[in-house]
């Protein structure tokens, strides 16, 4: 069964360890594997932690052996973003200022995993400190996209949406800040989730803008992600701005999704997220799609969100604000890298010069932007404004959802472009979030799946929910994918091209 197990499901790999028919062990053993093989030319991990995944699986078969009682999930291997600490694993978040770097403790959503018993592979590459659409500002080199290895797997997550891609690992941890697990789904194939804001613990997340980071699911199905999304959710008390209430049930919705029937349900068209700027086959594709939900029985009303155009200027001095105050703290003392000059090694040269070689030049630049941005007499004008333009979005969803269940969107407005294409040119890399933005600053959950190729490339469906209904992403976005993967034959990563093995 071996050469099989990385081409499972999550949920099917789950339900073949418990009926025995194969071991934690032996499935751990082919990711890895699996990853020896294939990872030299995708290049998603930055760490892959063998022997601890191993001695976990070691341990969940011995479990399962003597009877006990375990998680669905126990024994599927995981990868993890490397911008999210665990003990004892090496965490850079993408940046050399943190090269070195073992975490004493776990975050959140790490102590869940372990406890739950899934094997974690390694860590996931990344844009540095998750700032990025290509994860071409890794400090760590490139990763490849495995539909094409001469273009970019999206980002900031796009190790954790190339792993799963690449079956390497069925399972992984993504952050979405502006659309960094939704995007690299999109361009990857892969399903990818942002949860409604506090409802995943940011507790050990190396924050970038803390009132819009968020963790979720980054998997091949949407079944896994709900199965994973239920695992790694839920009130924590290390997390000022966790929701108390429990999550909806997650699982229950994309099972009742899966089986098509989409009737009664309200569907709004976001008449913002489409036309100008969206590649034609993005637009055909969301369209055969809107055919698909249709002939579900969903109802399709198109919705209008006047104030999205604005989203993107206000993300880019929310978030740098916010990160150029979240960045504060790596000063050359406290963690990882530290540069002491030659000449007069005053605290205040060690930081500067730790900084400016810690630091990539998109780090740099939102720095610059946020620091600016906050300045006194530029506050009210830059932050102060953005703040109300959130105001304004956020209404936006309130009026879209007292007509529609869910709204959707292309997910990006084009598919996976080529490594370098846009990497000298910094607007054109922001333009790739115009649609997943307007979530995080409304704090709403979403979800990406593959809805098709445009010329042998991946693209994205985008699924919103009003927040802590994200149940709906997942009855929705089941059913959607019930009825593709039907036209497909098989999941859509079935047509990928075979990687080279070595
Ligand atoms: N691409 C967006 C940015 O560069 C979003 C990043 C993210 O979600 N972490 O900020």
């Amino acid at each position: 069964m071996s050469a099989d197990l990385t081409r499972l499901s999550a949920a099917a790999l789950a339900d073949a360890l418990a009926a025995g028919e194969t071991s934690s062990v032996e499935a751990t053993q082919a990711h890895l594997d699996r990853i020896a093989a294939v990872d030299g030319a995708v290049h998603a991990f930055l760490h892959v932690s063998a022997d601890e995944a191993l001695a976990t699986a070691a341990d969940v078969d011995a479990r399962r052996a003597a009877g006990e009682d375990l998680h669905a999930l126990a024994g599927v291997p995981i990868a993890v973003k490397d911008v999210v600490v665990t003990k004892g694993l090496p965490t850079t978040a993408g940046s050399k200022i943190l090269e070195g770097w073992v975490p004493p403790y776990d975050a959140t959503l790490v102590e869940r995993i372990r406890a739950a018993g899934l094997p974690i592979l390694g860590k996931t590459n990344m844009d540095e400190f998750a700032m990025g659409s290509s994860t071409e500002h890794s400090a760590y080199g490139n990763t490849h996209n495995p539909w094409d290895l001469d273009r970019i797997p999206g980002g900031s997550g796009g190790g954790s949406a190339a792993a799963v891609a690449a079956f390497e690992a069925p399972l992984a941890i993504g952050t979405d800040t502006g659309g960094s697990i939704r995007q690299p789904g999109a361009v990857t194939g892969t399903v990818g989730v942002k949860p409604t804001y506090g409802s995943v613990s940011r507790y050990g997340l190396i924050a970038m803008a803390s009132s819009l980071d968020q963790a979720g699911p980054v998997t091949r199905t949407v079944l896994d992600s709900a199965l994973l999304h239920e695992l790694i959710g839920g009130h924590d008390p290390l997390d000022s701005t966790s929701i108390a209430d429990p999550l909806p049930s997650l699982v229950e919705a994309a099972r009742e999704g899966a089986t098509g029937d989409l009737t009664g349900v309200r569907v709004g068209v976001i008449r913002e997220l489409q036309g100008e700027g969206y590649q034609p086959g993005v637009l055909a594709r969301f369209h055969e799609s809107l055919d698909l939900l249709r002939a579900a029985g969903a109802e399709i009303v198109e919705v209008s969100c006047p104030h999205f155009e604005y989203a993107l200027g206000a993300y880019y001095l929310i978030m740098p604000s916010e990160a150029s105050s979240n960045l504060a703290k790596f000063d050359g003392m406290r963690f990882g890298l530290r540069v002491v000059p030659d000449d007069n090694p005053t605290a205040e040269r060690v930081m500067a010069a730790t900084r400016g070689q810690g630091f990539g030049d998109e780090v740099k630049r939102r720095i610059i932007l946020g620091t600016y941005a906050l300045s006194a007499g530029y506050y009210d004008a830059y932050y102060g404004s953005a703040q109300k333009v959130r105001t304004l979005i956020q209404r936006d969803f309130d009026a879209a959802f007292a007509q529609a269940d869910v709204l959707v969107s292309p997910t990006a407005p084009t598919t996976a472009f080529k490594l370098g294409e846009k990497l000298d040119d910094p607007l054109a890399m922001y333009l790739n979030d115009v649609a997943t933005i307007p979530a995080n600053l409304a704090g709403v959950p979403g979800l990406s799946l593959p809805n098709g190729l445009d010329d042998g490339l991946p693209v994205g469906f985008q699924v919103l929910a009003p927040a802590k209904a994200d149940d709906r992403l997942y009855r929705v976005g089941a059913a959607l994918e019930t009825l593709l993967e039907k036209e497909w034959g098989g999941p859509l990563l079935a047509q990928a091209p075979e990687l080279e093995t070595r």
